[in-house]
C-alpha cells in the first residue's frame, strides 16, 4: 500500500528543480525568498511566540529572509487588538535586537491580532474571513503556514477546527488575492511533544490527516535546525575518509549527549507528565542519532532522507524488559550548586508534587540491528541540573589491533575520537596520537579542530529561523515525517510503560545531586566505556 508520502513526488521534484536554482545563485544564507504568504500562529499570547517565534521572524526580516509580501497574525483567547499585540511583542524583539527600532517599525506594520476560541468552530470562521481580508490587503496569495504554538492537549481539536473552517484547503486558484499558478498553498507546524505515546500520536496523525496532506504537515524538531547537527551530513557524505571507517569495523561506540544545567523553571505542568524520556529521547536524542547512524540517502532530498531515518529508527533493538537495569539509568535531581550557586531539588520546584517520580535524568545503552551496525553500542545521555551545558555527538574509534609500543607505553594506546560538537563548541575536532617533541618515545593525544563559524563572518540563521524559513519554503527536511514519530514512539513505550508501572516505581528513579553528572548507576550500565560527557 502506498504511504502517504509517496504522493509527494512531483512536489519533491518541484523542491528539488528550486534547490538547484538556489545553489546556482550561490546564496548560503538564504534560499531565495519565499512566495508571499501569511504565518498564522495560534496561542500567540504564549512564551514560545515572544521568546522564539517573533524573535525568528524578525531576524528573518532584517535579513530579507521573509517574503516581500508577508503578513504574520497572532490568535489565541486573550483579546488583544493589533496594537496591543504589537506593545506586547516590542520589548521581547527589541531586547534581542540591542534596541535598534528601526526595522522593528517596519515589521510591526505586518503585525496583526485577531481573538481566536479554540473549541467555537464560529471563531475559525472570523479567523477565516480576517485572513480573506488581509489577503486582500497585502496580496499574500492565500498561502499560509499555521504555526499551532498552544499547548500539546489542543493540537487536536485546533486542527480539526482549521479544518473544518475550510483552511486546510489548497490550490484555489480562486484565492482572494486573485489566485497564482497552481493555487495557495497551506502548512501546518506543530510543536512538540508530538503525542504522549504511541496511541496519542497516532490518534493526532489521523486527526491532522483528516484535512491535511502529509506534505503540509511540519512537526518541527528545532535540534535538526542546528546548523552543526545538519553538518554531520555534510561531513559524512560530502568526504570521502569518514565514511569508509563509519561501522562496525573501525567504531567501538558512539555517545550522544545533551545536558542541561538548567532545571525545570515554569514548565513542572508539563514535565511532570513528560519527564525526560518524552521531552528528549523520544524526539531530540534520537534524531541525533539517526543524523549519526543513517545510510546515505540516493539524493539529498527530503524524502530520500526522511526514508533512510525510518529505516534506522526500524532496525532500533527492543530493550530487554527483564535486563533493563543493563540498558537504562533514570535519575531525578536534588538539591545541589550549579556554577557555585545552590539550587533546590525538583521536588522542590514550584508545580512539581512532592513525591514526584518524573525522570529529570536518563542515560541509555541502545544498540541498532542492522550490517553497519551490529554491536556497537550508542550511549545517550540527557539530563537538567547536570554539571554542564553540552550537546555533542562523539565517535568513539577502536584501538590499534596491536600496539608495538608496548615495552615502552603498555597495552593501550589511547583510540581516536571524532568529536561533533553543537554546544558550547560549534566545532568539529579529531584526537589522534602523536610523538611529543624529545629524544624519549612518549605520546600525548593532539586535536585538529575545527570551529564551524571559523572563516565565516556573515549573518548567521539560529535554529528557529532556519525551520519557519523551510516551512515557508516548503522544505521538509528537517521535519519529522509520521512514520518516523510513530516508530520512535512505538520503540521507547514499552520501556516507558514498565517505568512508569513497575513497583516499587521509586526504586528505578535514582537521586542525584544537580551539579553532577547524574546517579552513580550510570557506571553499571557504562561497564567498559569512559563517561560520555568526559
Ligand atoms: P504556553 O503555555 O505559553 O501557551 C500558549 C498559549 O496557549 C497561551 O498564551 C494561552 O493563550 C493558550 N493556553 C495555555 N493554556 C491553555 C489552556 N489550558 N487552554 C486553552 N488555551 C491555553 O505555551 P508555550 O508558548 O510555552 O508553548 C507552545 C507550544 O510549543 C507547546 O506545545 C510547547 O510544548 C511547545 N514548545 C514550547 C517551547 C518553549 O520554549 N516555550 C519549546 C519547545 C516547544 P490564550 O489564553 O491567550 O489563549
Amino acid at each position: 500500500m502506498p504511504e502517504p508520502w509517496d504522493d509527494d513526488a512531483p512536489q519533491t521534484q518541484a523542491r528539488a528543480e528550486a534547490l538547484e536554482e538556489d545553489w546556482a545563485g550561490g546564496s548560503c544564507l538564504l534560499p531565495g525568498r519565499p512566495d508571499p504568504c501569511l504565518v498564522v500562529i495560534l496561542g500567540a499570547s504564549g512564551d514560545l511566540t515572544q521568546r522564539k517565534l517573533i524573535p525568528a521572524l524578525y531576524n528573518l526580516h532584517r535579513h530579507g529572509g521573509l517574503p516581500e509580501t508577508f503578513g504574520i497574525l497572532g490568535a489565541a483567547r486573550t483579546e488583544w487588538s493589533d496594537q496591543e499585540f504589537r506593545a506586547h511583542l516590542r520589548q521581547a524583539v527589541l531586547e534581542a535586537d540591542g534596541g535598534d527600532s528601526g526595522p522593528w517599525e517596519t515589521f510591526a506594520q505586518r503585525l496583526f491580532y485577531q481573538p481566536l476560541v479554540y473549541d467555537d468552530l464560529h471563531s475559525y470562521h472570523e479567523l477565516a474571513k480576517r485572513l480573506d481580508k488581509l489577503d486582500r490587503k497585502l496580496g499574500c496569495r492565500g498561502n499560509r503556514v499555521f504555526n499551532l504554538a498552544i499547548p500539546p492537549t489542543l493540537y487536536t481539536q485546533v486542527a480539526l477546527n482549521l479544518g473544518r473552517a475550510g483552511l486546510a484547503a489548497e490550490g484555489q486558484t480562486g484565492s482572494p488575492a486573485g489566485g497564482q499558478p497552481g493555487g495557495n498553498w497551506v502548512r501546518l507546524v506543530v510543536e512538540k511533544p508530538f503525542g504522549h505515546d504511541l496511541a496519542s500520536a497516532r490518534q493526532l496523525n489521523a486527526a491532522i490527516g483528516r484535512f491535511f496532506h502529509e506534505r503540509q504537515v511540519f512537526r518541527i524538531d528545532h535540534y535538526l535546525a542546528k546548523q552543526t547537527v545538519q553538518n554531520v551530513l555534510m561531513l559524512r557524505f560530502a568526504n570521502a575518509i569518514f565514511e569508509p571507517v563509519w561501522n562496525r569495523n573501525y567504531i567501538d561506540h558512539v555517545s550522544i549527549v545533551s545536558t542541561e544545567t538548567l532545571g525545570v523553571e515554569h514548565r513542572a505542568g508539563y514535565y511532570e507528565r513528560a519527564g525526560v524520556i518524552r521531552d528528549m529521547f523520544q524526539n531530540h536524542m534520537l534524531q541525533l542519532l539517526s543524523m549519526v547512524a543513517m545510510e546515505p540517502p540516493s539524493l539529498f532530498f527530503a524524502e530520500r532522507v526522511r526514508d533512510e531515518k525510518t529505516k534506522t529508527f526500524r532496525s532500533l533493538r527492543p530493550f530487554p524488559l527483564d535486563r533493563m537495569d543493563d540498558y537504562l539509568v533514570l535519575g531525578q535531581y536534588q538539591e545541589g550548586q550549579i556554577q557555585g550557586r545552590p539550587v533546590v531539588g525538583y521536588r522542590q520546584e514550584p508545580g512539581v508534587a512532592p513525591d514526584s517520580l518524573a525522570p529529570t535524568f536518563a542515560l541509555m545503552k541502545v544498540y541498532i540491528d542492522n550490517w553497519r551496525w551490529q554491536g556497537v553500542p550508542f550511549v545517550l545521555v540527557s539530563g537538567k541540573r547536570l554539571a554542564r551545558k553540552l550537546t555533542r555527538m562523539v565517535i568513539h574509534f577502536k584501538e590499534v589491533p596491536h600496539s608495538l609500543f608496548r615495552q615502552v607505553l603498555g597495552p593501550h594506546i589511547s583510540a581516536n575520537r571524532l568529536i561533533l560538537g553543537v554546544h558550547p563548541e560549534e566545532a568539529i575536532s579529531l584526537t589522534f596520537q602523536s610523538k611529543n617533541p624529545g629524544a624519549r618515545l612518549c605520546l600525548r593525544s593532539v586535536n585538529m579542530f575545527f570551529d564551524f563559524n571559523r572563516d565565516y563572518a556573515g549573518p548567521r540563521l539560529e535554529a528557529y529561523e532556519k525551520a519557519l524559513l523551510d516551512c515557508m519554503v516548503g522544505e521538509q527536511m528537517l521535519f519529522w515525517r509520521q512514520d518516523g514519530i510513530e516508530l520512535t514512539w512505538a520503540w521507547l513505550d514499552e520501556l516507558i510503560q514498565q517505568c512508569e508501572t513497575c513497583q516499587p516505581r521509586q526504586e528505578r528513579i535514582r537521586p542525584y545531586p544537580a551539579g553532577t553528572w547524574g546517579p552513580e548507576e550510570v557506571w553499571r550500565v557504562l561497564d567498559r566505556l569512559p563517561a560520555p560527557w568526559s
